[in-house]
């Protein structure tokens, strides 16, 4: 049976024919990859693609790197999985993420970026006591309840939103808070409005789900002192950010300290492992609430081979010029887009930070706010990748995706991206 036929069992066996959110690309359900490598991978055709989509953002070292892997490997040959006591291997991360990440006193792990979000907005509820979480337009925080894809970006959910008919419970949709994102004003009037019952605000404080937006000067301060003033409590949700633009996170480059902070993807470069830290005070209702503690558990929290993973990227992150290397990079790609769009004559302005890199089709300067999103032009944008995929040049073409470089991308693959573009543009 050829390997392309996978595609077509996997319909009948998976619903929508995948497990990642690829399932909402039409065309790319007969992507069937069988190797990755560095910056490549290669499908069951036989084409190798230089992958700029990195599965959505964690392998920051590049794909399958040599010193993660290994670790992986060695941690796996001693101890797979015990579910009682702790490693010196777990305490170590632990210690590590509290020192590098300024907000974090107190460390739990979890696998997946969405369950530390998950535990940070239950853990501001029961710490405070209030109901109510402010969530912005275009963010991301994972697929459970309230902070969910389905409340990320319709226009008309800004405001409380509306129970909708997706297996979300309308409770939690309805204590939720849509604000616009960079809007210092609609922060301060939500708290003015709403203050006494607001438990948290999540924020991504760089807002990659939708491409990349930065915040403006000023409005993650302003989140500061309006959680600080009302008594609650401010995530950074630094799942994307976090190690992928500087080890202590986004928190360490604009200087507002959150009260808990998720991080995950690029912390082990690909295997699952996530980390919810923050305030000591807030991380102990985990263990020893007064009257009954928020519940903690996971049988694979905490996974050897997965701490292993996250040790083994921590110490290449320190120890090689990965972000000096991937910073470069990314400002190579992004000048380079912009020349190749003007020369094209193509309304385009190219966002992006560090090693994350973004075009988006429309005419003035990158865009601050969601409304300033809907002015992409999604055809465009689809087309141009479209393209570059028939240059084997992979970034998902799935409308306002980030595209990420990593350690193992060249300044070869930059002139090659480059080229690709330019072709792609006369296409
Ligand atoms: N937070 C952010 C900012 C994310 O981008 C994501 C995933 N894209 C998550 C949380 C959820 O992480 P995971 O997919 O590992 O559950």
């Amino acid at each position: 049976m050829s390997l392309d036929s996978i595609s077509h069992r996997a319909l009948s066996v998976i619903p929508g024919g995948v497990n990642s959110g690829q399932r909402r690309v039409p065309g790319l359900e007969q992507l069937v990859i069988t190797a990755t490598r560095g910056a490549t991978f290669t499908d069951s055709r036989g084409d190798t693609y230089t992958d700029y989509h990195a599965a959505f953002g964690p392998p920051l070292l590049g794909h399958n790197d040599p010193d993660v892997d290994a670790a992986v490997a060695e941690a796996a040959a001693h101890i797979d999985l015990m579910g009682v006591g702790v490693t010196q291997a777990e305490v170590e991360l632990a210690e590590d993420l509290a020192a590098l990440i300024p907000s974090v006193e107190k460390v739990l792990l979890t696998s997946t970026g969405s369950e530390a979000t998950f535990h940070a907005l239950r853990v501001s509820r029961a710490a405070t006591g209030r109901r109510l979480v402010v969530k912005f337009q275009g963010c991301y925080h994972g697929w459970h309840d309230s902070v969910s894809m389905n409340v990320i970006s319709a226009p008309e959910r800004v405001g409380r939103v509306d129970p909708i008919s997706t297996g979300i419970l309308p409770e939690v949709l309805d204590a939720t808070l849509v604000l616009p994102f960079n809007d210092s004003g609609a922060v301060r009037r939500a708290f003015a409005e709403h203050g006494a019952d607001i438990a948290a605000v999540i924020v991504e404080p760089v807002q990659h789900n939708v491409g990349c937006v930065l915040p403006v000067d000023g409005f993650l301060q302003v989140l500061r002192d309006e959680t600080t003033r009302a008594g609650a409590v401010l995530i950074f949700d630094e799942v994307i950010t976090g190690f992928r633009h500087a080890l202590g996170g986004w928190q360490s480059i604009c200087g507002v300290t959150p009260d808990l902070t998720t991080v995950g993807k690029a912390i082990a470069n690909g295997y699952p492992i996530a980390a919810i830290g923050g305030r000591a005070d807030l991380m102990d209702t985990f263990s020893s609430a007064p009257g009954r503690p928020v519940f903690f558990a996971g049988t694979y929290n905490g996974h050897p081979a997965m701490v292993a993973a996250a040790r083994a990227c921590l110490r290449k992150l320190r120890n090689e010029p990965v972000h000096e290397h991937v910073f470069a990079l990314g400002e190579q790609i992004r000048s380079g887009l912009e020349e190749v769009f003007s020369e094209a004559g193509v309304p385009a302005s190219v966002a992006g930070y560090g090693s994350v890199f973004v075009a988006y089709f429309m005419d003035g300067p990158a865009p601050q706010t969601y409304t300033d999103l809907l002015r992409n032009d999604a055809a465009m944008f689809l087309g141009y990748r479209r393209a570059l995929m028939r240059h084997r040049i992979f970034e998902l073409p799935l409308n306002l995706k980030r595209s990420h470089v990593s350690y193992a991308h060249t300044a070869a693959h930059v002139d090659e991206l480059l080229m690709a573009s330019r072709a792609a543009l006369r296409e």
